[in-house]
This record gives C-alpha cells, structure tokens and sequence, in this order.
C-alpha cells in the first residue's frame, strides 16, 4: 500500500470539479485518507514549491498557487504514485491523453488543475507539509 499527495489546485476548485476529481479517484481503486481545504500565503507555496525555485515560472506558480483556496489529499492505494498521475494526465495538458483530468479541465501548462507527487521521497515530504498522523485516516 503506497501514499501520495494530490492537490486539487486553485483552477480545479473555481471550475467546481472537487467532486468530478474524486470521484475519478475512486472509481480507479484509491482511497482518500485525509483531505482538507486550505487557502496557501505566498510564503506557503513557496515553501511547497522549494524544488522549482530557481525555475524562471517559480514566481508565477506560487502567485497562482496562493490565488484561492485548494484541496490537498492523501491518497492511498496499490502503485497509487502512478496510478495519480496516470489519471492526471501530462504536465502539458496539449499533450495530456484524451480521458485525463489536466486533459479535460487545465487550461494551461500552468493552470493544470491538479498536482501529484512525483516518487516516493516526495511523497512523503508534500504529504508531511500538509497533514500531520492524526489528520491520515
Ligand atoms: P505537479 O508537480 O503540479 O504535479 P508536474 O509534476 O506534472 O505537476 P512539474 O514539472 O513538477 O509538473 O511542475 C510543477 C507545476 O509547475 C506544474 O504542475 C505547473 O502548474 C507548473 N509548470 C510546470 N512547467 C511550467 C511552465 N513551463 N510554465 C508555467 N508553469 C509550469
Ligand atoms: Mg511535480
């Protein structure tokens, strides 16, 4: 049983699609295990985002990061790291695969709806930024 981080970002929650989301996620077989709806400063995206900080759309995503209230969850699952993605679709919702959520719902590289951890180091440092063990069910 393996954890990831999903975050239905700013765009997913103005499109009201939280629900279309998950029930996508559970439909494929994984669980929510913990979720919450927070709305990020600029100095928490930042902290989020630490990894992309010297790439030239930093400022810009942690602007659009912090631009209204998101949904971070834990999901649980067989593979579910894959498996999130899988359902996510490409960073690039061009070249995101017909069926996926950045296919159906991102509107640009940047407003992609949707963020997953990428392994499972990263994984457990995005999961820890936003929940604490009794928050995990
Ligand atoms: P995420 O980390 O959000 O799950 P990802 O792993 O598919 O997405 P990353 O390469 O980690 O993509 O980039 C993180 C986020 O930064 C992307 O989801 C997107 O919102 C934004 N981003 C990535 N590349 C660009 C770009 N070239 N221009 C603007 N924003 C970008
Ligand atoms: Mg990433």
């Amino acid at each position: 049983m393996e954890r990831t981080l999903s975050i239905i970002k700013p765009d997913g929650v103005k499109q009201a699609v939280i629900g279309e989301v998950i029930k996508r996620f559970e439909a494929n077989g994984i669980r929510v295990a913990a979720m919450k709806m927070i709305h990020m400063t600029k100095e928490q995206a930042q902290g989020f985002y630490a990894v992309h900080k010297e790439r030239p759309f930093f400022d810009s995503l942690t602007d659009f990061m912090c631009s209204g209230p998101c949904v971070p969850m834990v999901l649980e699952g067989d593979d579910v790291i894959a498996k999130n993605r899988e359902l996510m679709g490409a960073t690039n919702y061009k070249e995101a695969a017909e069926g996926t959520l950045r296919f159906d719902f991102a509107s640009s590289i940047e407003s992609n709806i949707v963020h997953g951890s990428d392994a499972p180091d990263t994984a457990a440092f995005e999961i820890g930024y936003f929940f604490n063990s009794f928050e995990i069910v």
